[in-house]
């Protein structure tokens, strides 16, 4: 079975430079590639070329170009100073994206910004040392060993297929695939679990567990406060510098510091928020059930309703159901989607009968029928659980 590991790594001065360098080349390769074929695809608009797809310079050609022509020019070599295998990885990249936009899944592809750092860099597996994991230190093809931040957390002595380098915010990180024998898991309890998401509070299970809201707890907020206050300090310092036209090397060191503090902030609500959904991914793993039933959230429709859309996104239900999909996938346990019209918060789960004036205010459901009287969301999870409607994810 083939497992993805991602982990933050301690990086030498010297290994910290050389892994810049490679991404700075990548980057250049990655935005030269977009830059020739943008142009292409701008005389193709104009009407000078009558395809574009004949005309489109693929990750092959540009890579041949690059090792038989640019290369051996004096003013290029430093092309050389980045792997071959990791150079082609940034092409082909920036071919996928090309495609993705030609088959109108995706914009058109942009460049990559050296303040982004959205590029890594990619090492296959050449030779037989490569990419060994040790319990705290790990050989990466070309950069040599590594300190890595969490021991014990990548599988000691595993077979890594390949892997990526990549910085974000002033640190460094490494994804790696691996292949892995799938681990036993204890037969599960035959019980089944209904989960109703939402906003007020983050997953009520069946059996009564809440999991509260992450973005309303004071860390949270705190947190927000800080890079809003963070934000508007940069914001005004590039201000200033737009009135002043300074251009001084301190005056741009000052404004690096304060992108790279937004960018920390940043960086730290995602990981807090990262790290709360797993952890409710792994309680709910714990209690080994059979069938888990989610609803089938309309997330783009709920980003739509501009009250709504800031605390959806902030929830990340969409990476929710995909880890939560990967993990019952592991473990052989039956994810049922119940129908995206299925009123689960409306119906009353002791008989069954539909409320449809019930509000969104509305927190406690009162059965008019049959007097039941139980927690809205609790409810609705009961609902979920004893779906009959599904299908499977
Ligand atoms: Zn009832």
């Amino acid at each position: 079975m083939l497992k993805s590991y991602k982990t933050e790594i301690c990086l030498t001065a010297e290994q910290r430079g050389r892994i810049f360098q490679s991404i700075g080349i990548c980057r250049w390769l990655y935005n030269e590639y977009i830059a020739r074929n943008k142009q292409l695809y701008h005389l193709y608009q104009r009407g000078c070329l009558d395809d574009h797809q004949k005309h489109f310079l693929s990750a092959m050609d540009f890579d041949k170009f690059v090792n038989h022509k640019l290369k051996n020019q004096e003013k290029y070599a430093w092309i050389n100073d980045c792997g071959a295998k990791a150079r082609k990885k940034a092409m082909v990249n920036a071919e996928t994206a090309f495609r993705k936009f030609f088959n109108g899944e995706a914009g058109f592809p942009k460049f990559k910004k050296r303040s982004r750092q959205s590029v890594g860099i990619y090492f296959p597996k050449n030779n037989k040392g490569d990419w060994t994991i040790e319990r705290h230190r790990l050989q990466i093809p070309t950069i040599g060993k590594v300190k890595l931040k969490e021991y014990g957390y990548l599988p000691v002595g595993a077979v890594v297929k390949n892997g990526v380098v990549s910085q974000k915010a002033d640190r460094f990180y490494v994804s790696i695939v691996v292949d892995i024998q799938s681990k036993s898991y204890a037969e599960p309890t035959g019980e089944a679990l209904g989960i109703d998401l939402g906003v007020k509070e983050f997953a009520i299970l069946s059996d009564g567990t809440k999991y509260k809201n992450i973005n309303k707890t004071t860390a949270i907020r705190q947190l927000k406060k800080n890079l809003r206050r963070a934000q508007r300090c940069l914001s005004r310092k590039l201000e200033m510098k737009k009135k002043r036209g300074e251009q001084s090397a301190a005056y741009f060191a000052n404004i690096s510091k304060n992108v790279l503090k937004v960018q920390k902030l940043h960086q730290r609500l995602h990981h807090v928020r990262v790290n709360y959904t797993n952890q409710v991914i792994h309680e709910i793993m714990e209690r080994e059930p059979s069938y888990i039933t989610i609803e089938d959230l309309n997330v783009k429709g709920m980003m739509k309703n501009r009250h709504l859309a800031k605390a959806v996104a902030e929830s990340r239900f969409y990476e929710f159901r995909m880890k939560l999909t990967a993990k019952c996938h592991e473990r052989g346990i039956e994810l049922r989607i119940a129908n995206r019209f299925y009123a689960s918060s409306k119906i009353c789960h002791a008989c069954g009968r539909v409320r449809k004036d019930l509000k969104l205010s509305d927190r406690t459901y009162v059965c008019m029928v049959c007097g039941n009287i139980a927690d809205r969301d609790n409810n609705a999870a009961l609902n979920l659980r004893d779906v009959k409607k599904y299908k499977i994810a």
